[in-house]
């Protein structure tokens, strides 16, 4: 499995984003919260490190953890949609995808979409992209989740990080470990380059 996504599936699938626009900046995002295990960690370090990040958050742990919700927001962090509960665009109607979408973005209705595990279809990239949203995806993987990845081969792979990468975390009880072990070394790499972290 690749940390960063080859160049080849950025050209082909063009009408997705795979990177931000400064070349002097990277994009820390996080997939999953809001979750009261990891994300309220999360905050206490953008924080004390000075970092805005953006945030994909799933509509139903909208509506379990509005308070984190809300401090996600008030430390000046962006908001992106991630379904209503986490499905994979290539198991669901694209009607049922898009009443998911449309319901989490009655909780906040958010310009950016990132899909569950990366997987949608073209049928549905259409459809987002007329609800006029842009649709996120990243250029370098943590792979926080996997149980198999040590947090040292994480903070290793950072070296690799470039300017205009999509860097993606998770908040969820899986990966945990791996990311809080792993987030404080990759922010000092991404610093020592002389990069600047943004929201999308
Ligand atoms: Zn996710």
């Amino acid at each position: 499995m690749f940390f960063r996504v080859p160049t080849l599936v950025q050209l082909v699938f063009n009408r997705r984003v795979w990177k931000g626009v400064d070349k002097n900046t990277v994009y820390l995002t996080f997939d999953d919260g809001p979750d009261p295990e990891t994300t309220p960690w999360v905050l206490s370090l953008l924080k004390k490190e000075s970092v805005k990040a953006t945030f994909f958050c799933i509509g139903k742990n909208i509506e379990e953890n509005p308070m984190i919700f809300k401090q996600i927001i008030a430390q000046g962090h962006a908001i992106g949609n991630h379904t209503y509960r986490h499905e994979k665009g290539s198991n669901t109607k694209t009607e049922d995808y898009l009443k998911s979408i449309k319901k989490t973005d009655r909780l906040y209705p958010a310009g950016l979409f990132r899909p569950p595990y990366g997987r949608v279809n073209l049928k549905q990239v259409d459809a987002i992209l007329s609800l006029g949203k842009k649709v996120i995806m990243w250029t370098w993987n943590s792979q926080d989740y996997k149980k198999e990845i040590a947090p040292d081969t994480i903070v290793k792979n950072a070296q690799k990080i470039k300017g205009r990468d999509i860097l993606l975390f998770h908040n969820s009880a899986k990966s945990k470990l791996n990311m809080q072990e792993s987030l404080p070394g990759v922010i000092e790499i991404v610093k020592q380059k002389e990069l600047n972290f943004s929201i999308l």
